[in-house]
Parts: structure tokens; sequence; C-alpha cells
């Protein structure tokens, strides 16, 4: 017998907290490479029915993740399925591969391969959006029977159960959307950062996850066993029985903060000499509404309604949108939610729109600008909204406004969707209010001229960072220049902040920042009237600000403006939040 293999250590980037043992599950984005064999006449029944039984298996497969996303995410969502499942129906691609196997006597992987590529370059071809969308789903499909050819099945993404741990190069938003802490205990990625949406949405979803472990997809195998620590970003390939032992007591000790905070739901966040700060949560998927409920948030700060565009074949129409919102709205009632209009591009690609392919799609037709290039997308969603609106108490807001001409053109957009409903008889909300993110640097530059304009400001900070500094948030290379404490932060938040309040409008804060404590004392003596953060985030941000006062934040504040060092202004932002609230870190 082999002696058990020593234990490893690797370091990342903990992008969401949390423990997880588990085995190793490598995800596969890229294209299988498809052998080549002479067949002989012998072998050629054996070969149509090798094809034939991989379909069935493609079908079973298919069938079982509709399921899956049907019960998660609602028969809506799951229903991307139905076009992958008519592409297996196929009678003329079945017929074709069939024929073209015995004719030129080629294993089944090989002739399948071809005559797919031939129908997609074929409906590609011609100018039609929705053949276009066949194209997509037919080599979606196409991977997963070379998959089932190849004998490489298990791999995907979902259809797991929570003894894994996914290891991946990169995944998208919309992976990540799939994933439920049922079927996969944690992930890791070599790419990515703590703002990336990947990292968003593990911690909206519980899940522990570390980015950054270059080199990692070729370090472990299918089937090691790793511990990941979501908290320091290490990650331990066979981990010793005293490493096992160092985190069951761990996991014992943050079982015990989060009891104790518990403690706190029906408290108000209020700082120690009696200051509101408005206590909101982030939602991607209207799923979260019941961890909003429980982790004690006064209302929903951001809803980032472009995750109802994942993961399926056409755009979600006005109804489909309305009856969510509505729902949304009416769990929430009274308090309020902040619903955003589609924030689509960036590193938020999704099928289901015409997103041309962009050499900087971070600098490019993301957000506002997508949608003031097709009002009729844009208006599709504002009328649902608008008639959502109706059953709660629902603002809008618009993301990534860059300028006052782009925000008037939304805002007659919006009148123009209100027309379109009172024509056809349809009850809104004619008053709803309407704010804007703050997070390009023109817009804060601006912000006195944009505060005219509306009645909220909310601080995109996972932007405004990544555009002030012009680093891509999610580059795990140059993660470091993402630093709240950058002097350069604080004099442009002071900017917005001020210009908001000589307005007499509140601004709020729904970047990743809201929720990092560390940083609470700086946004606190900032003046920064709501903080929005992901839901699990919200109870220790409430003991944050309940253990703060305003008098101590704002001399970190007049202390970082005055040109201090970053570093200088991080210890003294943390000093005060460990002497403070220590035990939470
Ligand atoms: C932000 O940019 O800070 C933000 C909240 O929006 P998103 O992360 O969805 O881009
Ligand atoms: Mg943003």
């Amino acid at each position: 017998m082999l002696p058990p293999a020593g234990e490893r250590v690797f370091q990342g980037m903990a992008v969401a907290p949390g423990i997880a043992e588990g085995k190793v599950l490598i995800h596969f984005q890229e294209d299988e490479v498809v052998p080549f064999r002479d067949l002989s006449d012998a072998d050629l029944d054996a070969e149509v029915t090798r094809f034939e039984g991989a379909l069935l298996a493609t079908r079973r497969e298919l069938l079982e993740l509709q399921e899956r996303l049907s019960s998660s995410a609602g028969a809506g969502d799951a229903s991307i399925f139905d076009a992958h499942l008519l592409v297996l129906e196929d009678p003329s691609l079945i017929d074709e591969v069939n024929k073209g196997i015995r004719l030129k006597k080629n294993n089944a992987e090989f002739v399948f391969q071809s005559v797919v590529h031939r129908f997609i370059k074929t409906l590609s071809a011609i100018d039609d959006a929705y053949l276009r969308e066949r194209a997509i789903d037919l080599e979606d499909v196409a991977r997963r029977v070379i998959r089932h050819l190849l004998g490489k099945t298990g791999q995907r993404l979902s259809g797991h159960d929570r003894n894994h741990i996914i290891v991946a190069d990169e995944l998208t938003p919309s992976d990540t959307a799939t994933l439920n802490k049922d079927n996969v205990a944690g992930f890791i990625t070599e790419k990515g950062s703590k703002t990336s949406h990947t990292a968003i949405m593990a911690r909206a979803l519980g899940i522990p996850a570390i980015v950054g472990l270059e080199g990692i997809c070729d370090k472990l195998e299918n089937g090691d066993i790793i511990l990941i620590d979501g908290y320091s970003g290490r990650v331990f390939l066979n981990p010793s029985p005293e490493t096992l032992a160092g985190y069951q007591q761990l996991a014992e000790e943050k079982e015990h903060i989060e009891e104790s905070l518990e403690t706190l739901r029906e408290s108000d966040s209020v700082t120690l000499d009696g200051r509101h700060i408005i206590l909101s949560a982030n939602i991607e998927l209207p799923e979260e509404l019941d961890d909003v409920a429980s982790c004690g948030a006064e209302g929903i700060g951001l809803y980032r309604t472009e995750f109802l565009y994942f993961n399926r074949a056409t755009p979600p129409d006005e109804n489909e949108q309305y009856a969510i919102y509505r729902q949304v709205a009416e769990r929430i009632a009274p308090q309020s939610v902040i619903i955003r209009t589609l924030d689509i591009g960036g590193d938020k690609p999704t099928e289901c729109l015409d997103l041309v392919e962009e050499e900087n799609p971070f600098l490019g037709c993301r957000a506002i600008r997508f949608c003031l290039r097709h009002p009729e997308i844009f208006k599709t969603q504002l009328r649902a909204i608008l008639r959502a609106a109706v059953h709660g108490n629902l603002r809008l807001m618009f993301p990534m406004i860059s300028g006052r001409e782009e925000l008037l053109h939304a805002k007659a957009l919006l009148d123009e969707a209100m027309d379109e409903l009172r024509v056809r008889g349809e009850a809104f909300q004619v008053d709803i209010e309407l704010g804007i993110m703050i997070e390009v640097p023109s817009a804060a530059i601006i912000a006195d001229l944009l505060a005219k304009e509306v009645k909220f400001f909310s601080i995109g900070t996972n932007d405004l960072l990544q555009y002030l500094m012009a680093a891509d948030r999610g580059n795990e290379r140059i993660a470091h220049l993402h630093d709240p404490a950058h002097p350069a932060v604080t004099r442009t938040l002071k900017t917005i902040v001020d210009a908001a309040h000589a307005a007499g409008i509140w601004v709020g804060v729904c970047g990743e920042l809201a929720g990092d404590i560390e940083f609470t004392p700086l946004l606190v003596g900032l003046g920064i009237d709501e903080l929005s953060a992901s839901a699990a985030l919200v109870p220790r941000v409430k003991k944050a600000i309940r253990s703060l006062d305003v008098a101590a934040c704002e001399a970190i504040v007049n202390h970082a403006l005055s040109g201090e060092r970053a570093v200088e202004i991080y210890a003294r932002t943390t000093g005060l939040a460990r002497t403070r609230y220590g035990d939470l870190f």
C-alpha cells in the first residue's frame, strides 16, 4: 500500500468566507480534442450504436440539469434547455452522422464534430438572430455529446454533491449562478478577484471560494482531497490530521460568532452616538429573498437584474420580468427595493443578448450604454419595473452613468416607457424614485450636476475603483491596485458625498466595500447615508456600525484627506475597526 501523500499548501486570494473539505473536480471550459480513427466494416454498427448511446446520455444529463435548475431558479430559467433537447432530436443531424460513420468509416466523435461544424457555419452565416441562437445551442449540446463519446462525464458544474470542490481556470457569473450549497462545497480558480462577479455570487450563495491560484489546475487532479480556507485564501492538498483538527476548531469559532450576530437581527444600525445608517442587502436572484428577510437588513439596496438574463436563449419578456419584480417588491414591502436596470457586459456576458465582441468589454458597450443602444430591451424592462412598483416600494437606478446627456437620454426613455403604459391603460407608479450609480470617475467629478437630476446616488465602488486605478477588477495580477485606502478613493468619495448632500439627496454605497468591515470607519466618517452589502455580511456590518462613533470616524477621514499614504490610511481605519469589534476578524 502507498503511504499517505504529504500535505501541500497553496496560497490564493480569499473571496468568499467559509471552510470546505472535499474532492477536487476540475472544470474544463475549453473544447475537447477529438481523436480520429479509421474503422473496419465490422465496427460500423457498434459505432452507430455508440453515437446513439451518447445522444441518450446527453438527453438524460440535460433533463437532470433542467430539473435541478427549475427547482433552484424556476421553470422560466430551466426552459433554456428545451432548445438544447430539440437539437438532440434533430433528424437531419442524426441522419447525417449515421450516414457519415458508414460512408467515411470514421469514429463517431470525428464525424459528429465535422457535421456539427458545418451546421453551425450555415446557421451563423444567415442574418437572423433566432438562427444564430440555435447555432449557440448546437455548439453547447455538441460539446456535451462529444464528452459522452469520449467517456468524460461527470465534469460539468452541476450534477455533483456537496463533497466536491470545483477547481477551474475561471468561472463565469452564469456558471456560478447554477451552483448552490447542495451541489458544491466550494470553488477555487486561477483567475478572478474580490470584486469579480463570480466572487460576488459566491458570497451571495454562501459558498467558500478562493481565486488567483496560478497554475492550480495543473497541480491538482480529479478526486484529490483538499481543504479550502475562504478566510485566509489557503488551499491544503491532502490536509494532515493536525490541519483538519485546527480547522474544525476554527469552523466552530466562526459558527459561534455568527450565532452571536444573529441576536442583532432586530436591532437598529445606529452608531454609538445615534446616527442611523441605513443598512440594506444586495441580491442577484429572487432566491436570495429569504436571506434578506433573515439577515436584519432594511430592504434591498441593489438588485442586480442582469442575472435574470443568464443561462437562457432568449431575454425575459415584459410579463416575466413584471412577475419577478412584483414578487420581490411584495416580499420586501413596506421596505424598499432599489432595482437596478440591466448592467450587462464587462465580466457579465450572456448568450441571450446580442453583445458584440469588444476588445475592452469593461470600457465598452456595457450597462446603460447597451440599453441606450437597444431602447426596446431597455423600455421592456422599464415598463416591467414601473408596473411592479405599484405592488411595493420600488426605486429605480441606472448603472454606469458617465455624463449628464446620457442620464437625460435614459430619463427620456423612462418617460417614453410611461407613455406606452398610459396608452395601454396599464397601472404603473408615476413618481417612482430615480437614482443613479456613481461608478465612473467622470460622474464622480460632476456629481453636483447629476445630483440635480435624481433623488439618490449609490456608489459602485467595484467599478469606481477599477476605473479610478485603471485596473481591471477581475485581474488577479493587479488586484492589489484595488485599494480602497488609496487617498484618491477617499477624496473621490468625499466629492460625491458632499455634492449629494449639498443638493439635498442621500448617498449610499453598494459596491463590495460596503460589506468590508475594515473600511466601515472610513465610510461612516465620510457621511455615507446607506450601506448595501450581500445578505451574509449584513449582520457584521451592523455590529460594526453599532460599535463606532461618528467623531472617531471623522478623524480618520480628515487624516486621509490630507494626503496620507495608503498604508497609513489603512492602518487607521482597520486600527479603529479592530479596537471596536476585533472579535469579528
Ligand atoms: C459596483 O460596481 O460597485 C457595483 C455595485 O456594481 P457591479 O458590481 O454589479 O458592477
Ligand atoms: Mg458596477
